[in-house]
């Protein structure tokens, strides 16, 4: 079946993210304990603009200390194989090994494709021969890990993924740039707005490359920025 709600949750995130990055950042240039620099850390404003200098000199080790958690559903094969390609998250996956696909498995139909109905209608056409023919194979006693072999990129998928914040302002960075695929730049997207609600103040890092640059540095560029 067509599926089209995209979830994200951010499941997981330490206490005190705002004053653990200050306090690693403060460290490095203080005479005083880190558990000093922690206690004392009341003046937000002072440790947004020590945070910012620090972060725009390249100093990254200062927001690895941050680990999150998402619970991501309705997503496509795809999609997820592009997540993937980040060295530095962990994942763990639904497996098309140990869960059968039943009926009419669900997938994800791209947005320029279901806006337009005769293509649309030609994609479900396909999808549904493919449940067909997976169900044959499920039958004849062929297992799960095998009879996958035919689903497709659509099919939607879920998984738990965890990154600490170096990774995230990188995938924001990487991802939130128009050249991104749509699937893919909605997920970031997601995940950065559930982390933005708890910590408004990453707004001004969770962003595509071109706002940290002031530049595009793509080939082909959307034009929201000035080129390289
Ligand atoms: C618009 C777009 C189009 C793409 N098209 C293609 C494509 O056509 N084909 C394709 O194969 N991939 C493609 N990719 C994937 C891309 O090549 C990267 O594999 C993916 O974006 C992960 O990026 P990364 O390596 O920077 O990030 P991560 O793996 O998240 O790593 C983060 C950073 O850690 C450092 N790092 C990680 N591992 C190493 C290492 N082994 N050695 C040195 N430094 C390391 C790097 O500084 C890296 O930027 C595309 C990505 C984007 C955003």
């Amino acid at each position: 079946m067509p599926n089209t709600q995209m979830s994200v949750k951010l499941i997981s995130k330490p206490q005190n993210i705002l004053k653990t990055v200050y306090t690693a950042c403060r460290t490095c240039y203080s005479e005083l304990l880190p558990q000093e620099i922690f206690e004392n850390a009341q003046d937000e404003e002072k440790m947004l603009k020590l945070i910012t200098r620090v972060i725009s000199s390249g100093h990254y080790s200062t927001i690895e200390h941050v680990q999150l958690s998402f619970a991501i559903s309705n997503v496509s094969r795809a999609c997820t194989h592009q997540l993937v390609r980040h060295r530095h998250m962990s994942f763990s996956q639904k497996s098309q090994r140990y869960v059968k696909e039943k009926g009419d498995f669900d997938y994800i139909i791209p947005q320029e494709i279901a806006s337009n109905s005769v293509l649309k209608e030609k994609f479900e056409k396909h999808m549904s021969d493919v449940a067909n023919l997976y169900q044959d194979f499920v039958s004849a006693g062929i297992k799960a890990e095998d009879a996958r072999a035919i689903l497709p990129n659509a099919t939607s998928s879920s998984l738990v993924a965890s990154l600490n914040l170096r990774e995230l302002i990188h995938l924001a960075n990487l991802r939130l740039c128009t050249r991104a695929q749509f699937e893919i730049r909605m997920l970031i997207k997601k995940m950065c707005d559930e982390v933005i609600k708890e910590e408004p103040w990453l707004k001004a890092h969770l962003v595509p490359k071109c706002e940290r640059l002031g530049y595009c540095d793509e080939d082909k560029s959307c034009g929201r920025m000035p080129q390289r």
